[in-house]
């Protein structure tokens, strides 16, 4: 298992850019509640599942099996 960010540089630049003016919370979302702090919820259970290969929501991190 292995998490790394998007391959396009400039995707991960501009959602970097994005979490920073929102103080670590998810760009993609707009509710500022804890389960939505970077990496959120979604994905943490995602990185869990050993069966989910893919992007977070966002697409900044990318999870391989
Ligand atoms: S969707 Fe991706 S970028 Fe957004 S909070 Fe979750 S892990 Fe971070």
């Amino acid at each position: 298992m292995k998490i790394r960010y998007n391959e396009d540089e400039k995707v991960v630049a501009s959602l970097k850019e994005a979490l920073e003016k929102k103080d670590g919370y998810c760009p993609c979302r707009v509710a500022r509640i804890p389960d939505n702090k970077c990496m959120c919820k979604e994905f943490r259970d995602q990185i869990a599942d050993p069966d989910y290969e893919g992007y977070c929501h966002c697409r900044l991190y990318y999870k391989e099996k």
